[in-house]
């Protein structure tokens, strides 16, 4: 199940266990929900740039392919 921008957001994103860093903050974020309710995320600009992974370890503290969404919420 994956998740949109709904006011349930902050919830799905702690349930990734970790703070997202700028994952939380980035277009290319595909946050996805488990049926046993954890969350992990997927980085969707790793499909074409090879300098990212699908699946990176939260928290992102920095990133070459970070870019920020307007309606997302601010990482800080
Ligand atoms: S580009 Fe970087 S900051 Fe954006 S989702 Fe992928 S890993 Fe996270």
């Amino acid at each position: 199940m994956s998740v949109g921008d709904g006011p349930g957001r902050d919830l799905d994103w702690s349930r990734t266990g970790a703070e997202a860093g700028c994952c939380r903050a980035c277009v290319h974020a595909k946050l996805n929900v488990t049926r046993r309710a954890t969350a992990y995320v997927r980085c969707l600009r790793a499909a074409w740039d090879e300098r990212l992974v699908r699946y990176p370890a939260l928290p992102v503290l920095a990133c070459p392919g970070f870019e920020r969404s307007a309606r997302r919420t601010d990482p800080t």
